[in-house]
């Protein structure tokens, strides 16, 4: 399993809801930490390890040891937000940008645990920021899509640089075509969501 890359076609889909929670399932969650702990973040989005799956994960100290920050997030649904806070944020998908982004300060989200409860949380500051950009990547939506066109236009160059990278990666194979990566979803989907 490794991170995919801006702008690989999974960041813009739109993850379905998970219908299972199976062995298959806690397999992937615990595969998920393992890459969010090893690339260094806090966060990480089904779709952006190639699952198109309503499900994240986080841990806002990003220390593998501190298990009681982790948190499994399926179906999750963010049900009230409040207030506005701008601060520096960056992906995993988008090695070495970062830029402000406006989110709300705090948020109260549903979910479904990995024990299949239902859980609720409300959220402020770091943690709300984390789930509003872990949320945003199951609808499709990359942090990117939320900047200012001026903080745009100062990522630019890196912007133009991933889509290169990326291009060479699936020359060269590293990564699966478009064409592949459709195959690839609908396969997981059967698997998990119906
Ligand atoms: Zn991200």
């Amino acid at each position: 399993m490794k991170v995919l890359s801006y702008p690989n076609s999974v960041l813009s889909y739109k993850c379905k809801p998970i219908a299972v929670i199976n062995q298959q399932l806690r397999d992937l969650v615990a595969a998920m930490f393992q890459v969010m702990y090893s690339s260094n973040g806090v966060g990480l989005a089904a779709n952006q390890v190639g699952y198109p799956l309503q499900l994240f994960v986080m841990n806002e100290t990003g220390n593998s040891e501190k298990t009681e920050n982790e948190y499994v997030l399926i179906n999750p649904v963010i049900s009230r937000r409040k207030g506005n806070q701008i601060d520096q944020e960056g992906c995993l998908s988008f090695p070495g940008v970062s830029a402000d982004v406006n989110r709300a300060k705090s948020i109260e989200i549903e979910s479904i645990a990995i024990d299949g409860s239902v859980q609720f949380f409300k959220w402020i500051d770091r943690q709300a920021r984390i789930a509003q950009h872990e949320y945003d990547h199951l609808n499709g939506i990359n942090f990117v899509d939320r900047l200012t066109e001026s903080s745009l236009d100062e990522i630019r160059d890196d912007l133009d640089e991933l889509q290169i990278n990326h291009e060479n990666d699936i020359r060269l194979g590293f990564v699966l075509s478009d064409q592949e990566i459709q195959n690839q979803i609908a396969e997981l989907e059967k698997q998990f969501c119906e």
